[in-house]
């Protein structure tokens, strides 16, 4: 089993968010989040990063209890095992296109410009690599964060409304080589989303809500 949450509890101050939330996400399985806004979606896939903390429960990702794991343990965790997109796409503007999507390889010590290239192409973005990101439409410049969270072919890949600046037909597009791409390296995607049309393609569609999560 890739990703579990046992019984994950999460409160800013008294206030609690959500509570009782247990999940199983498989290598290679693609789950779906859906919920109203505001119910904490965005802060389950933070602490799924390890990227925010959480009140009680567990979350283990591939037998690492990442609960026991110091600040700087987690970093290098995320670095090496997970791949975020955000909806707000997150593309350092100063650096082109290429210089994007290789960073996570940079911080790995990593260099692979044959990789790059090949991971641009299997995005759509062939030949874009020398451009900056204002040169981009929107459609582009999430494929080029969807580049860049599999790069470096993380175990696991979390994706925040990654097509709610979208249209639908880019929106599309985008969810294939996200799906595409998991697919292709066995990753485990967990996927908040908005869209029914982007949870359609999920193999498992769970709703959050504040007293847990349920399928
Ligand atoms: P969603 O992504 O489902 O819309 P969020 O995870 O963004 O929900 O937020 C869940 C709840 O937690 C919201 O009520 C939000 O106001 C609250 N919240 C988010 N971040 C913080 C914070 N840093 N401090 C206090 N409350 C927060
Ligand atoms: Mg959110």
């Amino acid at each position: 089993m890739s990703l579990q949450l046992d019984d994950v509890t999460k409160r800013y101050g008294d206030t609690p968010v959500f509570a009782h939330v247990s999940l199983e996400a498989a290598q290679g399985e693609f789950v779906a989040i859906i919920g109203e806004s505001g119910v904490g979606k965005s802060t389950l896939l933070n602490c799924m990063a390890a990227l925010d903390t959480w009140d009680s429960g567990r979350i283990v990702h591939d037998g690492i209890d990442l609960g026991t794991l110091g600040d700087e343990q987690r970093a290098l965790w995320r670095r090496r095992a997970v791949g975020f997109v955000f909806q707000a796409f997150h593309v350092l503007p100063h650096l082109d296109v290429a210089q994007n999507v290789a960073l996570p390889l940079m911080l790995l010590g990593q260099e692979e410009p044959a990789r790059v290239q090949a991971m641009l192409a299997a995005v759509g973005l062939e030949g874009l690599g020398a451009r900056l990101p204002q040169q981009l439409s929107g459609g582009q410049l999430q494929r080029v964060a969807i580049a860049r969270a599999l790069i470096h072919r993380p175990a696991l890949l979390l994706a925040d409304e990654p097509t709610g600046n979208l249209d639908p037909t880019t929106a599309s597009r985008v969810m294939d080589v996200l799906v595409e791409q998991t697919r292709s390296h066995g990753a485990t995607l967990v996927l908040v989303t908005h869209s029914e049309a982007a949870a359609a393609r999920a193999d498992r569609v769970l709703r959050l809500a504040a007293d847990g999560i349920r399928g």
